[in-house]
């Protein structure tokens, strides 16, 4: 059996342009969407990142400003200028590229982030609406994850998901966001007895670990949906994910590629979590 690939960016070309429709409605009524995308430092994986991020905005009709600050930047400072984009009616969704230089607390500054602007989904207050299914931002690489499981008509209603990976931003809401789909949910992790004993019972299987091979065609059932998040590189430098794609494709029922797979969708789903901000503020406003 040779799995299906679930294209992320086929899926992100239909999202995009759901999103570039909702953006010109929004226009129509004056209110242009708009994302600040803050960097700090020279991090060169963060500069391709925000490119890419502030490109996509700008061919889905969304307004961007892309604000750049040096390594020294001071915590103080940067809060500060959280505080004004919290306060900018333009802006609507604020990102904060991480990582952060050593001098700032990381945590500090995203929860300095209005939760109606955050569109990482990073704050507690994204969390905890994660958590107890309130509205609030999805963190988006999840996000991303369950767009992919919904596009191939999955259903997941007593299913059992195996996610790899216990991180805030991908592994744990991950789970949750299974959970809220009535799937049967284990977390694994580095302290995890035996991962192919668990990853066998798994009718979905996401991997978010960031080590190449770490999923196995032999730890996978016949026909599961394997979803893979990694981003690593291989000994040629080429990108590839956790899993050993060339094997899994084998056993797979369903398969997302790397490159191809959740890295374009998780820059849709920023632009999907922007316009929703855009459209929820000016609800508000009409009201
Ligand atoms: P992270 O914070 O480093 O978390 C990695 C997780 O993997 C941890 O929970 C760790 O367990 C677990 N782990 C490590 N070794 C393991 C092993 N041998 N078996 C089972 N679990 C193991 O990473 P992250 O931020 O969640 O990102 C994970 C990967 O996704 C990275 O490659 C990252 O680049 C990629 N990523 C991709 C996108 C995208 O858009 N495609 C977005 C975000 C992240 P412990 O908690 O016990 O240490």
């Amino acid at each position: 059996m040779t799995a299906q690939l679930i294209d992320g960016n086929a899926l992100s070309k239909t999202l995009r342009a759901e999103v570039a429709t909702r953006a010109a409605a929004l226009k129509a009524r004056g209110v242009v969407p708009g994302l600040a995308v803050v960097l700090v430092g020279e991090n060169p994986a963060s500069q391709v990142y925000v490119r890419n991020k502030v490109k996509a905005c700008e061919d889905s009709g969304l307004h961007s400003v892309l604000e750049k600050y040096p390594a020294e930047l001071s915590e103080a400072d940067l809060l500060a200028r959280v505080e004004a984009l919290n306060n900018d009616p333009a802006i609507h969704g604020i990102l904060v590229q991480l990582p952060l230089p050593a001098q700032i607390d990381a945590q500090k500054v995203i929860e300095a982030i209005a939760p109606a602007k955050d569109v990482d989904g990073f704050h507690v207050a994204s969390a905890g609406a994660l958590m107890t299914g309130s509205p609030g931002f999805w963190p988006c690489t999840p996000y991303g994850c369950m767009k992919m499981l919904e596009s191939i008509g999955y259903e997941l209603r007593g299913k059992h998901a195996v996610v790899i990976g216990r991180s805030n931003i991908v592994g744990k809401p991950m789970a949750l966001m299974l959970l809220a789909q009535s799937a049967t949910v284990t977390i694994c992790h580095s302290a995890t007895a035996d991962l192919g004993a668990m990853t066998r019972q798994a009718d979905v299987v996401v991997a978010a670990v960031g080590k190449r091979n770490v999923l196995t065609a032999d730890m996978v059932k016949p026909g599961a949906v394997v979803i893979d998040v990694g981003m690593n590189r291989n000994d040629e430098g080429k990108l590839c994910g956790d899993v050993d794609f060339a094997g899994v494709r084998e056993v797979a029922g369903w398969i997302t590629p790397v490159p191809g797979g959740v890295g374009p969708m998780t820059i849709t789903m920023l632009l999907v979590n922007t316009i929703e901000a855009a459209e929820r503020t000016a609800a508000a406003s009409a009201t």
